[in-house]
């Protein structure tokens, strides 16, 4: 039964060394949370800031939570964000394979090797597996603990099923966060961990360990909910003689100041922040901030592209606090990228949030988008925006009264009267014909520029509120429904 020694020093010998390694360890659940991002996005950032190598591995050990497709989201996140991994189930690598369903042999060769050394035990007792899962597990009532080698033999030759457990020592376990800094737990604290199912599948746990050895992982990024773990995983890698790596747990991102971020309870993940109109860029430099701040000369910097990130980043920067998930914040950023972009940039994404709305083609989508680029937070907040477009809405008489812009009823009539046979008479339909027609209309008339504006804008828009003013809107329009929206707005007034 002695396990052969030569697999192992063939599997040591090709573990890379020298450089930074670093792995973004998903479980395929059909959708990237927000934590989940951050950890892939900080892992990415310490293998690309030290000139490492960043690696994604599937952890798919948990057959019965697998979801279709759900591999597929974990690349297409991935890719779409810029977040590129050097070794990967897909583009293969020197430590492949990068799925831990086909990696199960390895697992149980390891395991084997652990009792071997002492450090597990075979168990044969009968057990469920949400009590092997759960981990309440008495190991001084476990009679399996103490078998002899021979009583072992005896029962695995007549075919019993078993689980292998680590076997915890005596002692305390202390271990070192970059993050948390030095932990010592009691290891009477710690169960005896199944590490091998009877499925002779490997529980999370266990493949973890050996994945992360095998595949030469420096640095272990994941979410502080696996802290509590560290200390058995310190003991695996203590068992095999193996060096620990550095662990990086990340405060959870939180809904609010006692609530966990959940899919389940409604919070967004990546792809429904993608859904609701945010920008990837917006959403990776919002999550980078989530818990990590820069220093020095950066302490001040709020907005960071991906490589700048990559220069700016340094792992000392990540906070022990948990952080919370603001979506004004979120806003201020996807509004900062939205008028960042280039016009035509913005009119290619834009456009078929403007088209929901917007569906007479004769109105320029590109003009629209031109307006409606400094004053959107979310690309989903357009179609909104622009619906008076198409159709000019029931609107209340009194928005032609505004103190600022010194108009009410009267005056307002007085300027659509003005306004209409200026307007009728241009003969180009551009901005700046109906601009210069208008301004020289408001000076001959001596009110205000806002005087004449005003009311225009409310009767060719019918809303208070709008992207653009009374000129693009105008010109949007055309000249003849621009004129018809004026008398309609007239014989409002006149009533
Ligand atoms: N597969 C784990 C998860 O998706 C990752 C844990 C780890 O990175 O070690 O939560």
């Amino acid at each position: 039964m002695t396990v052969d020694r030569h697999y192992f020093e063939e599997m040591e010998a090709k573990i890379p060394r020298g450089k930074v390694r670093t792995r973004f360890a998903p479980s395929p659940t059909g959708y990237m949370h927000v934590g989940n991002l951050r950890t892939a996005l900080y892992t990415w950032l310490i293998a690309r800031s030290q000139g490492g190598t960043f690696i994604l591995r599937i952890e798919d050990t948990d057959q019965g939570r697998l979801v279709d497709g759900a591999v597929d989201v974990i690349y297409r996140t991935m890719a779409e964000c810029g977040l590129n991994h050097d070794e990967g189930p897909d583009v293969g690598g020197p430590v492949a394979p990068y799925i831990q369903s086909e990696r199960r042999d390895t697992y149980g060769k390891y395991a084997k090797l652990l009792v071997e050394l002492g450090h597990a035990y075979y168990c044969f007792c009968e057990k469920s597996e949400s009590e092997e899962d759960s981990g309440e597990f008495d190991r001084a009532a476990d009679p399996c603990r103490d078998l002899s080698a021979a009583e072992v033999e005896e029962k695995l030759a007549q075919g019993l099923p078993y689980v292998i457990r680590q076997r915890i020592p005596e002692g305390s376990t202390t271990f070192h966060d970059a993050i948390f800094g030095a932990i010592t737990v009691e290891n009477s604290t710690l169960d005896d961990q199944v590490l091998l199912k009877r499925d002779g599948l490997p529980t999370y746990n266990f493949a973890n360990v050996i994945d992360d050895h095998l595949m030469g992982i420096t640095h272990v990024v994941r979410g502080s909910e696996y802290l509590s773990s560290a200390p058995k995983y310190n003991l695996l890698y203590e068992a095999f003689g193996w060096d620990v790596p550095t662990y990086v747990h990340c405060s959870p991102v939180m809904r609010d100041a006692h609530n966990k971020m959940s899919k389940r309870h409604g919070d967004p993940s990546y792809e429904d922040l993608k859904t609701e109109g945010y920008l990837t860029e917006a959403v990776l430099n919002y999550v980078a901030l989530l818990g990590w701040s820069p220093k020095g000369e950066q302490a001040e910097q709020e907005v960071f592209s991906l490589s700048e990130l990559v220069k700016a980043f340094d792992m000392t920067g990540i906070s022990k606090s948990p952080a919370i998930f603001d979506r004004a914040k979120l806003d201020h950023f996807n509004a900062v990228y939205l008028r960042s972009m280039a016009p035509e940039e913005f009119a290619k994404v834009a456009e078929p949030y403007i088209r929901q709305s917007v569906t007479k083609e004769c109105y320029d989508a590109a003009a629209i988008a031109a307006v409606l680029q400094a004053r959107c937070e979310k690309l989903t907040d357009i179609p909104e925006k622009v619906d008076f477009f198409d159709e000019l809405p029931a609107y209340s008489v009194e928005f032609f009264t505004n103190k600022k812009s010194k108009t009410n009823s009267e005056v307002s009539l007085a300027m659509l009267e003005a306004a209409v046979p200026v307007l009728e008479a241009l003969e180009q339909w551009t901005t700046e014909s109906i601009h210069d027609a208008l301004i020289e209309l408001a000076q001959k008339l001596e009110v205000k520029n806002a005087t004449l504006m005003w009311p225009v804008r409310i009767a060719a828009a019918g809303k208070m509120v709008t992207p653009g003013g009374a000129v693009e809107i105008c010109q949007i329009l055309g000249k003849d429904e621009t004129i018809r929206r004026l008398r309609a707005g007239m014989a409002m007034l006149q009533a």
